[in-house]
């Protein structure tokens, strides 16, 4: 059973977090929509404020790396529980609320923000005491997706041999799409030990930005979040300390070797649904106001005369609305549910497939209802259509989250469905 209200605990980390997205993320939305591949500056003074606020443990995950993965609700200063040790909301659930306020402002700009890449999520995920000590709190990107492997990552081809001569990996391949590659400290990397051995062979490395086997090939240019840099790697005898590959250097069964690696997305598929909610709920709140310019007042509960005599335009804000508060509700579920280190795999693909297709739909939508206005650039509206449809399609596209989700439901593995 889920509370359908948000912690107390949790309003001051809201606020704070709405009020940066306000004054700091929103008046530069269009300029740096405008500017692709000019680093926000803005950003560096705000990750500041957030660094010190979560040393401080008053606004735990307030970015988008806060990520909390280990799933200990007290890591990051978040109170444990609520009632109890059965119903903890804690690091989980604090950077999901931040994450949401954060894109009611500016996707782009939340994925461009210094030390929040989704790589500490991996990071967090496998790395031992001593190399949290090293990567912790750095700027890491994750790099997973190759020409010749997108949504089947266990196809990927990059390779790492290891070198007893000077006890290093050498990393060799192509890594494309990267989030943040450009400005971020580190790089995660999934390579192969052995590309013969399947799954249980594809192991995480850490790899510092400015070493020079990593070469920058180009940068993408994008329909939308383009506040954020998309940075297309090759690796090219690239040699890392053997201490940077993260988890263990073990070829494992396949199926427990890459679960371990795949647990990763069942805390960031959540919060990547946040950012759809985040997005959509700007979409909402600029259409209510500009329908209500035009003399379009919802009426939720007749007073106005009648639910069934409304105009078309406010019936169909409403089903928006209902369709924005299922994804929500999902997305705290199982945020929640990692929060209480309950196996979450189901509902975090259930919320990142919901939310991607509602903020995408409702994004959309909303840009129709409110006609020129929904289309021109003095509006944000039609760039949130934009930013809003790489949610549902990074961390796993739309498809992949449901073939997972039925596979789940099915009790079917990869190689039965697929
Ligand atoms: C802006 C941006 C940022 C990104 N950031 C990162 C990042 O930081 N790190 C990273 O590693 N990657 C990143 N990616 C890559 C992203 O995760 C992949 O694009 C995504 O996983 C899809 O892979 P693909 O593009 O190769 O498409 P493909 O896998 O080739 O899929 C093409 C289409 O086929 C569908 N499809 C594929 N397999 C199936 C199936 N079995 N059943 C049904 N349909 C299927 C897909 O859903 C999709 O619609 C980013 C991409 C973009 C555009």
């Amino acid at each position: 059973m889920i509370n359908l209200e948000v912690p107390r605990k949790f309003d001051q980390l809201i606020a704070q977090a709405h009020q940066a997205a306000a004054e700091v993320l929103r008046p530069n939305s269009r300029r740096y929509d405008r500017d692709e591949h000019e680093r926000p500056k803005e950003l560096d003074m705000l990750a500041a404020l957030i660094d010190g606020m979560n040393e401080g443990g008053q606004m735990s995950g307030a970015g988008a790396g806060g990520t909390g993965t280990r799933g200990d609700a007290s890591s990051n200063g978040a109170t444990a529980t609520d009632a109890g040790d059965a119903n903890r909301n804690g690091s989980n659930m604090a950077t999901l609320l931040g994450l949401i306020e954060m894109c009611w402002g500016d996707v782009g700009m939340l994925l461009a923000m210094p030390r929040q890449g989704l790589g500490q999520a991996a990071i967090a995920a496998v790395a031992d005491d001593e190399q949290m000590k090293r990567f912790g709190g750095k700027w890491a990107a994750m790099a997973i997706t190759e020409p010749e492997a997108g949504s089947d990552s266990a196809a990927i081809r990059t390779t790492a041999v290891y070198d007893e001569t000077t006890g290093e990996y050498v990393l060799n391949g192509e890594k494309i799409y990267v989030t943040s590659g450009d400005r971020a400290e580190l790089i995660v990397v999934w390579a192969t030990l052995d590309r013969s051995a399947g799954r249980g062979a594809i192991k995480s490395f850490v790899v510092e930005r400015d070493n020079p086997g990593l070469k920058l090939d180009r940068l993408e240019h994008k329909l939308g979040i383009r506040a954020s840099d998309t940075a297309n790697f090759v690796l090219q005898d690239c040699r890392v300390p053997k201490e940077n590959l993260l988890g263990s250097a073990e070829l494992q069964e396949s199926k427990q070797g890459f679960a371990g690696v795949m647990k990763t997305f069942d805390n960031t598929r959540p919060l990547v649904a946040g950012m759809a909610v985040g997005v959509a709920r700007a979409c909402l709140e600029r259409t209510r106001e500009i329908l209500a310019e035009a003399g379009v007042e919802i009426d939720y509960d007749g007073s106005g005369g009648g639910v069934s005599r409304q105009p078309a335009a406010a019936a169909e804000f409403i089903a928006m609305e209902a369709d924005w508060e299922a994804a929500r509700l999902l997305t705290l579920q199982a945020a929640w549910m990692a929060d209480n280190k309950v196996p979450n795999s189901l509902q975090a693909s259930m919320a990142k497939a919901k939310a991607g297709r509602m903020g995408t739909d409702v994004a959309l939508r909303c840009v129709a209802l409110c006609g020129a206005a929904g289309l021109a650039e003095a509006d944000l509206l039609e760039k949130w259509a934009r930013d809003a449809k790489i949610l549902d399609l990074f961390e796993g596209t739309q498809q992949i989250q449901l073939l997972i989700v039925a596979r789940q439901l099915l009790g079917l593995g990869s190689a039965q469905l697929r």
